[in-house]
């Protein structure tokens, strides 16, 4: 390809730069002004929560999370071992305990028998976890009905990890809502994004006014700057938030997009069957942020190199976090699958700009690649 064929490059809808233009026009470049306002209000709307509070990133944006959730040293906090460290380093800045459960093959997210078997073997040890972080992988729905469920049994909150999810639902119901927190995330190659930057989502208007607290700084309503708790500078800039205002109005077709192109590489992959796709569990209506296969045979890293040398980008799947050096020693439940589909998986280009034309190019590069390895 003459120019880089990217995994997921920002996609503008078109009016972005014209609300960057009002913001500069009010002069409220920053702190805040209506664009956050209005994009907390979108966000809300879209997602059908009742609060959200739009940050900096993902990232803090579960930082904000745990510390709402008084989740502090010593907590022990479960977590989606399969998913990008975003999702639970935030727990190692309260100095809380992560502890990783595996994946199910049928949603590749976190699998909620063995997540129920933790959960009843941590407590006969004396270790009560205080939450959870689900994370929904790739735009595709975990079965977070359940998993509510089983959390709620025991009471252990829930913050489900959307960062890649936004949009996605679950027999109607968007992921990041069902629950007690729920996080997006809005960086350079997610569905939509603000450049960077993320967002808080929550029925409990008590903890979205905590997050703004906890996000500003943690000032005391008083004149002066008064601090009894320690908080951090984690708010969106009204500028970002206009990117956003602008990216959200272009969010379904992003997802109707995405959907398509998973439909086209199915399509235009359907004769190999060297190739699985990642599956979407029943009710699941996923946003297909990243177009994801396992290869049945073969090391992936030689169709990722294949694909480079045409100038495509294309990734392994996430390195599950109990594979990681810097979390060697954490406690984890584990059953092979995470594993498995990181020596296997692979995440295709899915960018929304990208054409039909192009989509089939890089199938057919999979094709000649995939029949060269098995001649
Ligand atoms: C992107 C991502 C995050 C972090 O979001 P940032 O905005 O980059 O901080 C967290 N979890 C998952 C699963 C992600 O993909």
């Amino acid at each position: 390809m003459e120019k880089r064929v990217f995994l997921s490059p920002p996609h503008m809808g078109g009016k972005e730069l014209e609300y960057i233009k009002d913001v500069f026009a009010s002069n409220y470049i920053a702190p805040l002004g209506q664009f956050v306002d209005l994009f907390e209000k979108k966000i809300s709307e879209f997602t059908a929560s009742k609060g959200a509070l739009a940050v900096s990133s993902g990232t803090s944006a579960i930082h904000l999370a745990l510390k709402i959730l008084n989740i502090g040293e010593g907590d022990t906090v479960l977590a989606s071992t399969f998913t990008f460290i975003g999702s639970v380093s935030p727990v190692t800045f309260e100095k809380g305990v992560p502890i990783f459960i595996d994946s199910s093959l049928d949603s590749w997210n976190l699998d909620p028998e063995l997540l129920d078997s933790s959960i009843k073997s941590l407590i006969k040890r004396g270790s009560h976890p205080k939450a959870l972080i689900l994370t929904h992988l790739y735009g595709q729905p975990a079965q977070v009905d359940i998993i509510r469920d089983i959390c709620r049994n025991y009471d252990i909150f829930l913050i489900e990890d959307a960062a890649e999810s936004l949009g996605a639902t679950l027999n109607g119901k968007h992921t990041g809502t069902f629950g007690d927190i729920g996080i997006y995330s809005f960086n350079g190659n997610k569905i939509i994004t603000t450049s960077g930057g993320g967002a808080m989502v929550s029925d409990n208007l008590d903890y979205i006014l905590k997050g703004k607290f906890y996000s500003t700084q943690a000032k005391e309503n008083n004149l002066w700057y008064e601090h009894q708790e320690i908080g951090f500078n984690y708010r969106m800039s009204n500028v970002v938030a206009a990117i956003g205002v602008g990216q959200i109005e272009v969010l379904k077709s992003r997802i109707a997009r995405k959907r398509e192109i998973f439909d086209l590489y199915t399509k235009f992959l359907s004769e190999i069957d060297e190739i699985d796709f990642m599956p979407e569990i029943k009710g699941a209506f996923g946003n297909r942020w990243l177009t994801c296969i396992t290869l049945k045979k073969g090391d992936p890293i030689n169709l990722i190199k294949k694909l480079d040398q045409h100038n495509i980008e294309s990734r392994p799947l996430w390195k599950p976090m109990h594979l990681q050096p810097v979390f060697k020693g954490v406690t984890s439940f584990t059953n092979g699958v995470s594993e498995g589909l990181f020596k296997k998986g692979i995440c295709l280009p899915s960018g929304t700009a990208m054409t039909d034309d192009t989509i089939k190019i890089v199938a057919n590069i999979i094709k000649e690649h995939l029949y060269s390895e098995s001649r």
